[in-house]
Parts: structure tokens; sequence; C-alpha cells
């Protein structure tokens, strides 16, 4: 069984702060020690900040574990991740490469063995991996594609491809195929170490949630809002949720509704936070004013001045809604020019350019559309007018909001609202 090299170990005991000190490898199936490897996109083209970035992700990478109740210990390397688990099992380092797949800021998750940086180990490990896969072994073809990120290891890639290739046809009979092969063997050469793996599952791919900065999603029990925090979190953006029931006239079902959906986000960001405000009082207070087909929109632009109000207090830069261009009566380009002029913040729409059943494909993805088609009575359909108005004037959408006073109702609603942590980690009610 071969061993790290003693120096490239000092070397990692040394590593920077935030780094894990390095540990022997074990004796296991394969010639090496399991571990994930992570790939990083966008991440790696930020030149000077890429530090803080890795740093952030690393951070995040720990933070995703942390329910698994798996000890691991997180590595950077050159354009890559390492994690690995303090016990070595196999299946707790599956369990790390799935949770690894909903990090954001990753964009390929690879089982890979470890290691020592000897050509030995390093052929050793891809005979064994070969050896794993029963169905390539009864029939099927395969390619060795190597690659060096210390480039002073003494063999090239290509010469590295031919010579593990030779070994495993001489030991295995199997043909090699590079345009369309059954399985390859991915070996890459690494500054301390050697990784060997097969293929990856595809991650969330985007940046670090918190890169971005934060905001605030304006959260119903639908099925776009979800999305919507789903492509923020996804640049950057760690998010908090705001809901308004209908609450005294509606049950609670859609606070039901919210809060699952934020239980299923929360794998992408943890510690996240739902507030909910009733807000059917206010809505029957803007039908007395005589808002009559202008209620939807007047209603819709006083959730965003106290969302307003709500994100300043939590530090929200943003606020995310789940419009789409002209879904819905609310959502015609005079509408949402009406809603924009309600707040001072800038309203992201990330699924503004997005079809129905390209919302709905996505969220049956991300494990939202299941929730969100479960009955509720939403608050936008009580007191609801017969004939929404589609071209809502600013002028009349004020004139209503004046008499009421908006500002006012908007703080109030702000003080009036419940603080919730449904956390990823727990059973569903
Ligand atoms: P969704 O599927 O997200 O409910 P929708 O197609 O039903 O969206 P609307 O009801 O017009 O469209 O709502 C548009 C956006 O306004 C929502 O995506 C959400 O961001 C916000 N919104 C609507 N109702 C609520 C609510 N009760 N609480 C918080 N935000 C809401
Ligand atoms: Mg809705």
């Amino acid at each position: 069984m071969p061993m790290l090299d003693a120096a490239a170990e000092r070397a990692e005991k040394g590593a920077a702060p935030g780094q894990d000190a390095a540990p022997t490898i074990e004796q296991t199936s394969v010639a090496g020690e399991p571990c994930v490897l992570l790939k990083l996109g966008e991440i790696v083209l930020k030149g000077k900040n890429r530090e803080l970035f890795e740093r952030r992700l690393q951070n995040n990478i720990r933070a995703a574990v942390k329910g698994l109740g798996i000890k691991i210990q997180v590595w950077q390397r050159e354009g890559v991740i390492v994690v690995r688990t303090e016990s070595g099992e196999l299946a707790e380092v599956d369990a790390v490469a799935r949770r690894m797949t909903d990090v954001m800021g990753i964009v390929w998750v690879h089982r890979a063995w470890r290691v020592a940086k000897e050509v030995d180990a390093t052929v050793q490990a891809a005979l064994d991996l070969v050896g794993q896969h029963p169905a390539l072994l009864r029939k099927g073809a395969f390619a060795i594609r190597a690659r060096r990120r210390d480039k002073r290891f003494p063999i090239t890639s290509s010469d590295l491809n031919v010579l593990v290739g030779a070994k495993v046809q001489e030991r295995y009979d199997l043909p090699v195929n590079l345009k369309r092969p059954d399985m390859v063997v991915f070996i890459e050469v690494d500054q301390r170490e050697v990784f060997v793996f097969t293929d990856g599952t595809p991650g969330a791919g985007g940046l670090p949630v918190g890169m971005s900065g934060r905001a605030l999603v304006l959260m119903s029990g639908g099925i776009d809002s979800p999305v919507a925090a789903y492509r923020m979190m996804r640049r950057g953006l760690r998010v908090d949720f705001l809901h308004f029931s209908g609450m005294p006239f509606t049950g609670p079902e859609s606070i039901y509704k919210a809060y699952a959906l934020v239980r299923e986000l929360d794998k992408f960001q943890g510690g996240s936070r739902l507030y909910v405000v009733p807000f059917g009082k206010a809505q029957q207070q803007i039908k007395s004013s005589g808002a009559d087909r202008l209620q939807i929109v007047a209603q819709r632009r006083l959730m965003l001045k106290t969302a307003e109000v709500v994100a300043h207090n939590l530090g929200g830069a943003a606020l995310i809604t789940g419009d789409s261009l002209g879904q819905v009566s609310s959502q015609t380009m005079q509408n949402i020019t009406a809603l924009d002029d309600a707040v001072g913040l800038p309203i992201l729409r990330p699924l503004i350019g997005m079809d129905k059943t390209e919302i709905m494909a996505e969220a049956r993805r991300i494990h939202t559309l299941a929730i969100s088609e479960l009955p509720d009575e939403d608050c936008c359909t009580v007191l609801t007018p017969r004939r929404a108005e589609t071209r809502a004037k600013i002028e009349d959408l004020r004139q209503i909001e004046k008499r009421l006073d908006a500002g006012e109702m908007a703080e109030q609603l702000a003080t009036s609202l419940q603080e919730h942590r449904p956390s990823y980690g727990e059973p569903p009610a």
C-alpha cells in the first residue's frame, strides 16, 4: 500500500488557515483513499477575488455537510476542492458527494480515489476502478484521460494515458475506444497527490451563496416564487423569505406551504428564515378605499412596500419576485411598471422571460412543484375584483395609497410578522 510522500504531508500540515491537516491513506478496495473531488465553475475566472470566493464556497460546503453528522476535511487545490471524510467509509463519502450537488458554485461532483503521487499507485488505482465495473468487464471499451496540474510529474499526460491504458488492456483484455468509450478513467496529477475517478454528477453551478449579498424573496405558496428564489441563490444571493397570508380571512394552509417550500429550498443555502405577515385586514382596507379594478395591483404594491421595510431591517439589498411577463393580469408591462414605482429597492424578476412550462420543469427538478401544487387559499384570490385592471395608472394607485396612508400601513405590517426557521435537515411536518 503506497503512502503519500512524507514531504507533501508536512507541507499539507502547514496548510493555509481554514485548511485541514492531511491524513494517511488507509487500505480500501481501491488502492487509495475515497474522497469527493469538486470542479468549480465561474469562481475559477474571478482573478483577484478568487480566494474570497473559494473561502465562501468552503464554508458553504462545511455548512451543507453539518446536517449529515459526518466529519469532513476540505482542501483547496488549484481550481478544485477536495473533501474527505474522517472515517473514510465509502457510505459516508457517497452521502457527502450527494449533498454536494446542491451546493451552488460547484459544476461537477466526482467520487474520486486519492492516491500517492507515484506511477505504480496510479496504475493500481486505475486497475482497481475498472475491476469494480462488472458490466464493463463483460463487454465494453474504455479510455484513459490524464492531465497534470503539476508539470513536474515525471510522465506527460499522453504517456500516462498510453501506459495506464496498456496495463488495463493487459489485465482485463478490454478494447480502447477514445471516441465513444463505455467507461472513462480520469487521472489528475495534483501538487500533492493523484486523483483517479470515473464519471461524476453535474453540480448546481452558479456562484456560492452569499457572494452576491443578501435579498428578500416575496414568497407565495405558488409555483413561481420558489423557482425565482432558487435562481437568485444560484447567482450568489443569500435570501430571506416573506409570505403574506390572507389571515384572518383565509386558513393557515398557505403558511404551511410557504414553510414546506422554504424547508426544501433551504438545502441550497442553510439557515433560512421565513417571515409571515397576516395581510387579510390590509386587503380589506384597500377594498374599502374603493380600489375596485386596481385591487390586485394596489395589494401587490403594499406587499412590496412592506417587503422594503422588512428588507431594510434584515440588510437585504433587493426584492425578488416570481413575476413572468404577461402570465397573469398583474404582470403586464404597465402593471410591472406600476409595481416598480412602489419601492426604491430594485425588484429582481429572474423568471420574467420564462414560459410557465419551463418554470414548472425547473420547479420539478428542485422538488418544489409538488408542494406548490397542494391546495390552499391564496390571499390574492380573496377580495379579487371580477375584472382586474391590466393597465394600472400610477397616479390612480398613488391616490388610493394617500387615502390609506400606505406608508404607515407598510410600517405596521412589517412589525406584525412572525419568524420561522424551516431547516432542510428537519423531518416534514
Ligand atoms: P406564484 O406562482 O409565485 O404564486 P403567480 O403566477 O401566482 O406566482 P402572482 O400571484 O401575481 O403570480 O404573484 C406574482 C409574485 O408576487 C409572486 O411570484 C410572488 O413573488 C409575489 N406574491 C404574490 N402573492 C404573494 C404572497 N401571498 N406572499 C408573498 N409574495 C407574493
Ligand atoms: Mg401566486
